[in-house]
């Protein structure tokens, strides 16, 4: 069983959960610390509007009102017209009288004694106010009726509790003054009594202008109906604006301070009002924000929002009508947050999946393979089709169809698939290796010859690279399929397979690339000298340079191998100026004077379509004072052949320089007279495969003859090298070759032994 883990990172709905987990925390203790009531008041008044109700009617105001102080009396108005009014509002029958006017201080004892007379005589039960005071330091100011006046009323409480914004929003039950308990006008008019100095929330929902009002005026002057307050509770207050405090009430600007205590009264007379406070929304929003969160489903998500949002707003009207409360901010906050995780989640694997996928094919690509992550035995096989930009032509931009194809018939042999670059698909077969893989891939190679596209045939050629060795990770292993899929191309073959010591010999070669940088430097690489002579004299003429390095690890490495791989890992140009500078020290330092030494370089094909090669050689050389005349460059047939017209004016420009010019390896091109002509050299090397066999072969010996003769014509000095016999020596003189080069005249040497070499041969020659 193979497992597929996705590594999504931040992206994952797991990442998501925590962050909603921890606004769950905060949003509860916020919630509990009452943080969120400051914005909890617009959903209320919101909610209060949309509820509005009636007062019940029970409590009806007397109020001393504008009209009142403008018809009647000015304000302080004489205690007689309260007496009238209690004394009428009694007669009329009224159950309760409740004065929430300032009785504290005497006035004139005429005016005290009526009113006492008359609350006295009053059948109905009197409340009267109390009140109290703080000043700047939270000193307590009581003011109480006079004693007169409370023989046989009761006193009531009618502060009014403002919030940190001026608003009211709560009531108390009762205030303990010195010790015992003064109910509250709310609760006393409501006759729902609880006598504890708590605070309940008034209820806003009740339509203020629905109260029962009686301008006080109309009382005294008799222009009212008494039976207006018959069996009701009566509250004689004051609502003139100049003379009477009012206060805010959330979502009713000022009113009077009775209104507000009337609306307490009227709160409590529909009930004891229960706070549930916060936290059943906020349970309810977990649970809704959870699901949200993590539901797959979009519709499940949606719905689970949709119906918490139905019933943050309804369920809350619902149950204010029963005087239940509840804080609906955090949980719907919370609801918010898991909608913007939400969103942000989507976001973000939308970003995640766009770098993931082929645009044209909607494919996964090759970024997608590291996030999928089969474990186990698995093989990865990789499809090139090689005609693709045939196919691209044809389909224009409906190419991804063809890459769809593709997809599908690997999905169709068992693969998890991703496109792997131009032409290419991936598969990737958990618990498939070895023979069974070879057979797939056959089958798959036999599917793919044709697809359809519209119902039209467009005929694919397409090979198959494998890449199964153990201990890769899929994306190495992919990356090997792909460039197996190129080697089967590249020998004719229906697929190939990337072996291990395949892919060992890759990172051997890359890793002998960077090795070649520091092998330069660390003086691991040499340049030897290999003489060469006139075979008419056996005189010295010059030497040829080598390359020679030894491997810390590997050991002498082959020269031909080496230059092929330095120009495919581009470090052919650093080589190339080693052995100009070597070359140029040797010459500088020898002992003799030897003008006439003339040293062969080797110049790789590559460096030919440099346009700065002749300044780089021309500056090394120099820099030892060294002159041109005393190099003679290297090049193979195939190389100058290869090349085009860029090569031969750099060859060109090196002969102006006065550098002269071999043509290597002559014989294993293809060479025309025509070429050998364009080219101004004045050498050609007979490469040592005619020469080595050319005794014994009469075809190499034939070619070995032509070619003197073409040299001849051409006005060409002929080298031979690889001459490793003296018969060989005979038979090249006896043709009329001009130079040779061998192991039987001296095997390459290093400097230092080149180096008295050269000056013992021309020490010699200077005295025989
Ligand atoms: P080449 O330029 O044709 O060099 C002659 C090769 O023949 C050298 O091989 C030399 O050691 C070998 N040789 C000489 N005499 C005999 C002989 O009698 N018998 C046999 N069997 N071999 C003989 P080497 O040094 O292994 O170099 C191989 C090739 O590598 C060279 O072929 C040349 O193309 C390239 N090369 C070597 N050094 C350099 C260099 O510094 N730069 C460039 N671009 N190429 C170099
Ligand atoms: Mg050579
Ligand atoms: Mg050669």
């Amino acid at each position: 069983m193979h497992q597929i883990r996705l590594k999504l990172g931040l992206t994952s709905n797991r990442a998501g959960t925590t962050v909603f987990g921890i606004f769950a925390v905060l949003f509860m203790v916020f919630g509990l610390a009452g943080v969120f009531e400051p914005v909890e008041t617009f959903p209320q008044i919101m909610r209060d509007r949309i509820r509005s109700v009636d007062a019940s009617g029970d409590v009806v105001l007397v109020a001393v009102d504008n009209r009142s102080l403008s018809v009647g009396d000015p304000y302080p108005w004489p205690r007689s017209n309260y007496a009238t009014i209690i004394s009428s509002l009694d007669a009329a029958g009224a159950n309760v009288i409740a004065i929430e006017i300032d009785l504290s201080g005497a006035t004139s004892a005429l005016e005290d004694d009526s009113l006492a007379v008359a609350i006295e005589k009053t059948k109905a039960k009197v409340f009267l106010e109390h009140r109290f005071s703080l000043d700047v330091s939270d000193r307590v100011d009581n003011f109480f009726p006079l004693p007169k006046f409370t023989k046989s009323a009761q006193l009531v409480n009618t502060n009014v509790l403002r919030d940190y914004d001026g608003s009211v929003r709560k009531a108390p039950y009762g205030v303990k003054v010195q010790g015992t308990i003064i109910p509250s006008l709310a609760s006393v008019v409501s006759g729902n009594y609880r006598l504890e100095d708590s605070f309940f929330p008034i209820d806003y929902g009740i339509n203020m202008s629905s109260i029962p009002t009686i301008s006080a005026v109309d009382v005294l002057n008799d222009r009212w109906s008494p039976q207006s307050v018959k069996g009701k509770t009566v509250v004689i207050a004051g609502t003139a604006s100049k003379e009477f405090s009012t206060h805010i009430a959330p979502g009713n600007s000022f009113i009077p301070k009775t209104m507000i205590n009337i609306a307490a009264a009227e709160t409590l007379m529909r009930g004891q009002p229960i706070t549930l406070g916060s936290v059943p929304i906020m349970l309810l929003g977990i649970f809704a924000g959870g699901i949200h969160l993590l539901a797959k489903n979009r519709k499940l998500a949606l719905t689970s929002v949709l119906s918490f949002s139905a019933i943050v707003i309804l369920a809350p009207i619902l149950m204010e009508s029963y005087n239940v409360r509840v804080q609906i901010i955090p949980g719907a906050a919370l609801v918010l947050v898991s909608f913007a995780l939400r969103w942000f989640v989507a976001i973000k694997n939308q970003i995640f999946n766009s770098s993931r996928t082929d645009i044209e094919s909607g494919l996964k690509n090759m970024t997608a393979i590291e996030t999928t992550m089969i474990s186990g035995v698995c093989g990865v096989a990789a499809f090139k089709c090689s005609n693709i930009d045939y196919v691209e032509h044809y389909l224009k931009d409906r190419v991804g169809e063809a890459y769809r194809a593709f997809s599908r018939a690997m999905e169709f042999v068992g693969a998890e698939t991703y496109h792997g670059g131009h032409g290419i698909v991936v598969g990737v077969f958990p618990n498939l290796v070895n023979i069974q893989l070879d057979d797939t891939v056959e089958g798959l190679q036999k599917i793919l010859r044709t697809i359809h596209v519209d119902s039209k045939p467009i005929d694919i050629i397409g090979t198959v690279g494998i890449s199964d060795a153990s201990g890769l990770s899929i994306k190495e292993k992919a990356r090997l399929a792909i460039i197996a899929s190129g080697q089967a191309a590249q020998n004719g073959e229906v697929f190939f397979r990337f072996e291990q010591s395949t892919a060992e010999k890759v990172d051997e070669e890359v890793s002998l690339s960077s090795r070649m940088e520091t092998a330069i430097s660390n003086r691991e690489c040499e340049m030897y000298l290999q003489p060469k002579f006139k075979l008419s004299d056996q005189s010295l003429i010059g030497a040829e340079a080598l390359l020679r390095w030894t491997h810390p690890e590997h050991g002498p490495m082959n020269p031909g191998e080496l230059v092929v791989h330095a120009e495919k890992y581009g470090r052919i140009w650093d080589i190339t100026k080693f052995g100009f500078e070597e070359t140029s020290r040797f010459l500088s330092q020898l002992d003799v004077v030897c003008s006439d030494l003339v040293l062969s370089v080797n110049l790789s094909a590559k460096l030919l379509s440099r346009r700065d090669l002749p300044e780089m050689i021309i500056e090394i050389i120099s820099q030892y004072g060294i002159e041109p005349q005393q190099f003679m460059l290297e090049v193979t047939e195939t190389a100058a052949l290869s090349t085009g017209d860029m090569s031969l004016q750099v060859l060109k420009r090196l002969k102006f320089a006065g550098f002269a010019l071999s043509i290597d390896d002559y014989g294993t091109g293809s060479a025309t007279m025509d070429y050998l002509k364009k080219v101004p050299a004045t050498e050609l090397k007979i490469d040592q495969s005619f020469v080595s066999q050319m005794e014994k072969s009469k075809s190499d010996a034939a070619m070995v003859r032509s070619t003197i003769q073409l040299a001849e014509s051409l006005n060409m000095a002929v080298v031979a090298e690889g001459i490793e016999r003296k018969s060989t020596v005979d038979m090249l003189r006896e043709l009329g070759c001009y130079g040779g080069q061998g192991y039987y005249f001296s095997k390459p040497m290093n400097l230092s032994d080149a180096a008295q070499y050269i000056e013992g041969s021309y020490r010699n020659r200077a005295t025989g």
